[in-house]
């Protein structure tokens, strides 16, 4: 009887252990101007409320329409140097250093054109040459200067994350939930997903990259410990005059890149850097964004042009599977 009784309840520890290892938990946080999910299996409510805070005092720090917000700070300076947080220090030099290596494609000063489009709340507006030659004038990420703990970013010039926030949110709650001792979640942040290790059944994780033509999948991917982020002209655009005008902006003309590429999905163990490839590889065009993969390296991308063809680079071919069964391999 005894040995039943211990029996029993190493099987009642075995489930329950199993039950908490497994066990589930889903959040919807809306912030950055997005719908985000956070899925974590094995942690507790409590995990899920930081996860929580946490986005919260992202987008408090970053946004550039909030006034109380660092990034608004920074662009009232004035020209004066002033101390930042960490995580503003590390955003800014991350994003300068992808605006060094993508040639400009990625500039966190476009802020003004990126206003003047009505990108940054307000209308939706096409503005002419001459205005956006005057806009440009105040663009260029490389004057902004940086020392320890401090930015200073010279007077008229304004900074905004759009292009890679999320990115970096998706890498500090990665961080967070590895230092909560959870080993398997994903989170979807607008066009962003982000997962941590495997799935608990210990298969990757399915992301479903979304077909720039339609409602539907472009194809599937199978990832773990990654980050899959895509820019597409298709997430935020308006019409005028029977023209389609989408977000994701040309520094070299201040107007919507039309490289030829319709959507860029990059998968990379950074969050921040994907987000920021993303968007740099959508305004390069297929030939330099391929270019770019080669050279750097670091990264895998699914490029798909507005003739619809889909090119994948090597080192994830094998995990992506299109739903029409066409692409082209990157070698
Ligand atoms: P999403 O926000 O839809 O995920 P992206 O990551 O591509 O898309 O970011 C696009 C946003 O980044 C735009 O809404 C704009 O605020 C900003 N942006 C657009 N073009 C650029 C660029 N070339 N460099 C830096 N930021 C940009
Ligand atoms: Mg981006």
């Amino acid at each position: 009887m005894k040995r039943i009784i211990t029996f029993t309840l190493l099987i009642c520890f075995l489930l329950s252990g199993c039950t908490k290892q497994n066990s589930k938990l889903t959040k919807t946080v809306l912030a950055m101007d997005t719908v985000m999910t956070l899925t974590i299996y094995g942690g507790t409510e409590q995990h899920m409320d930081e996860a929580g805070q946490l986005i919260k005092e992202l987008d408090d720090l970053l946004s550039a329409t909030k006034d109380s917000s660092e990034t608004n700070l920074i662009n009232t300076s004035h020209g004066a140097s002033i101390s930042v947080s960490d995580k503003m220090m590390h955003l800014i030099r991350r994003s300068v250093e992808l605006g060094d290596s993508t040639n400009g494609a990625l500039d966190i000063t476009l802020t003004p054109v990126i206003r003047a489009w009505g990108f940054l709340g307000g209308d939706h507006r096409v503005p002419d040459d001459s205005e956006l030659q005057t806009l440009l004038e105040k663009v260029d990420y490389s004057k902004i200067q940086t020392g320890d703990g401090t930015v200073a970013l010279p007077e008229g010039m304004e900074i905004s994350f759009g292009a890679v926030a999320k990115g970096y949110a998706g890498d500090l709650l990665m961080e967070l939930f590895s230092s909560q001792g959870i080993e398997s979640a994903i989170v979807t942040l607008g066009g962003n997903v982000q997962a941590l290790g495997l799935k608990p059944d210990g298969s990757k994780w399915n992301v479903a990259v979304q077909d720039p033509f339609s409602d539907g999948t472009l194809g599937m991917l199978q990832v773990d410990d990654k980050a899959v982020v895509t820019s597409g002209g298709y997430e935020r655009y308006f019409e005028q005059d029977g023209e389609t005008y989408w977000h994701i902006i040309d520094p070299a003309t201040g107007k919507p890149a039309g490289s030829g590429l319709v959507s860029v999905t990059i998968v990379c163990d950074s969050g921040v850097t994907a987000d920021g490839l993303s968007t740099a590889l959508f305004v390069m065009g297929l030939e330099d964004a391929i270019e770019y993969w080669k050279t750097n390296g670091g990264f895998d991308a699914v490029l798909v042009t507005d003739d619809g063809s889909v090119y994948v680079t090597k080192g994830i071919a094998g995990d992506f599977e299109p739903e029409n069964g066409q692409m082209q391999i990157i070698e």
